[in-house]
């Protein structure tokens, strides 16, 4: 059995993904998205910036690590000749070279006899971005190594430093010592410094616990978490799953902690939390949470939207409305840390019209000149509210006006107009959904986009390709996803005015007929 860090890193993420990775149909998988594939390529690019930017020398194994042996017996001749930096090399090692320097107690306290054969056959490889020679004795002379990763990561999470911790233990062996540091340079070029007295035994438990799931076939639970399943091949197969067991993870404000809990009385599934007292559930996730999780599963139960019983339906003033209406949103690239299209859905509502403005930075510099467009087309209606889906729209334009030095008084102005309707239905409105994303909410109240594979990933894509292409034609697929966004937000804060009123008028009209 091999234990890669690849295999390791995915394990941190989510341990069901290394369970498919090895135990999987590959038919089963999802075909690579293309923000993905995006990624990888910005990862090399990184790496190979890093290197220019540090004028590290470096030599490499002529095979490729496709080849890991191959690739790993030319890293160790590297290593021998004492070559400052090898770039692209692989480390690896048996369970019994492992063994001899850690012992097996920690996987043995994880496995059952059954299983310990399997340990004879254990290879470990690691791939470190670089290893780079250091003053100090080792099995090889006067020198030594450290792992070097270079990741895209603003920040060192926990599944870096697991691979760094093993990388150093892995070359640890080889070298016959630990390196004195394990290091990660991050997407700012930033430097950290894994702290190995903590992740050095973390590992060592975690390999073990991952080999123990291989080795025992043990499938873990599925557990749907956007954040995390998003970016997997494996996220089709799963929802399937879920969708079949009807998991709980499926339900809005069930994270995987609360879940937790409520396994602990016995709450598992969409059923058993339909029965569980509302007191029970109260002391084990808190009161508050308890009822909000009720009414959750009581909107999909019943598949009908629900006042939250938080509301002040009666005291509440209504979302403003106004005779010209703005619809806005926003398309960015995170990694050239550009918003390349301001689009806004202008509703006229005593002419009964709307049309759509899009401001697009054909080329990345012209970020600036939209911003301009976008706030003298804004200041055309100084009455208009603007509604807008989330917080990203209030941080953007801040984030615009410092950028392009906007006077702070045109700042405050422009962000008094603005109306957050994720906010709005947060604090309103229980809605029979699986997740409260704009496409969830929209598509429940009967709103479809024309663009059927979109979403902010795959605009990103679009516009990538743009700036190598030129193809105009994803420029349409941009605008048109983004009209659509725009206007879905319209459909969305439409609804919500009726649905709010017409609950506001109900109310009144049976605490009337109560007197
Ligand atoms: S889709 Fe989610 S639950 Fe399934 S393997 Fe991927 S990350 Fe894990």
């Amino acid at each position: 059995m091999l234990i890669t860090d690849y295999l390791l890193l995915n394990y941190k993420r989510c341990n069901r993904r290394t369970y498919l990775d090895i135990y999987g149909n590959p038919q089963q998988k999802d075909p690579e998205k293309d923000f993905l594939r995006k990624l990888k390529r910005e990862n090399q690019s990184h790496i190979r910036n890093v290197i220019k930017a540090r004028s590290l020398d470096y030599r490499q194994p002529e095979i490729s690590r496709q080849n890991w042996q191959l690739n790993a017996q030319q890293t160790l001749k590297l290593m021998q000749q004492g070559v400052d930096c090898i770039f692209r090399g692989t480390l690896s090692l048996s369970f019994s070279q492992w063994q001899a320097v850690l012992g097996d107690e920690i996987f043995l306290s994880k496995i059952k006899n059954s299983q310990q054969d399997l340990l004879s056959a254990v290879i470990f490889t690691a791939a470190p971005s670089l290893l780079i020679k250091q003053p100090g004795k080792s099995r090889f002379g006067n020198w030594q190594y450290i792992p070097v990763n270079i990741k895209l990561g603003r920040r060192a999470k926990p599944e870096y430093k697991l691979i760094a911790a093993f990388h150093a233990q892995i070359l640890g062996i080889i070298q016959g010592i630990i390196p004195t540091r394990s290091q990660l340079i991050l997407k700012e070029h930033n430097d950290y410094f894994i702290n190995l007295d903590l992740w050095l035994i973390k590992m060592q438990y975690i390999v073990a616990e991952c080999f123990a799931m291989l080795a025992h076939k043990l499938e873990p639970e599925v557990f749907i978490s956007r954040q995390r399943c998003s970016l997997c091949n494996w996220y089709g197969h799963c929802y399937g799953v879920a969708q079949q067991q009807q998991h709980l993870s499926l339900v809005p404000g069930v994270t995987p902690k609360r879940y937790e809990h409520l396994q602990e009385i016995g709450v598992d599934s969409v059923e058993s939390l339909v029965k569980v007292a509302e007191t029970s559930l109260g002391e084990m996730v808190g009161y508050d949470v308890a009822r909000q999780l009720k009414q959750q599963i009581a909107a999909i139960e019943s598949d009908r939207a629900l006042v939250r019983s938080s509301f002040d339906l009666i005291n509440t003033q209504p979302i403003s409305t106004g005779a010209i209406e703005l619809y806005f949103d926003i398309e960015a690239e995170p990694e050239r840390q550009i918003d390349y299209l301001l689009g806004v859905l202008l509703v006229d509502r005593a002419e009964n019209t709307e049309e759509f403005y899009a401001f697009l930075a054909e080329k990345p510099e012209d970020e600036g000149q939209i911003w301009q467009q976008f706030l003298n087309f804004v200041n055309l209606y100084p009455d208009a509210p603007i509604f807008h889906y989330s917080e990203y729209e209030v941080d953007t334009i801040k984030r615009l006006a410092e950028l392009y030095n906007t006077p702070k008084f045109i700042t405050k102005e422009l962000l008094s107009r603005f109306v957050d309707l994720h906010q709005w239905v947060t604090q309103s409105v229980v809605f029979p959904v699986e997740s409260y994303s704009l496409k969830a909410l929209a598509n429940w109240i009967g709103f479809y986009w024309r663009e059927t594979q979109g979403s902010g990933d795959q605009s990103v894509c679009w516009y990538d390709q743009w700036l190598y292409t030129q193809d105009r034609a994803l420029l349409e697929l941009i605008l048109s996803y983004n009209e659509d966004d725009c206007r879905a937000t319209r459909y969305l804060k439409d609804w919500l005015l009726d649905f709010l009123e017409s609950q506001r008028n109900e109310k009144i009209r049976v605490i009337a007929s109560q007197r």
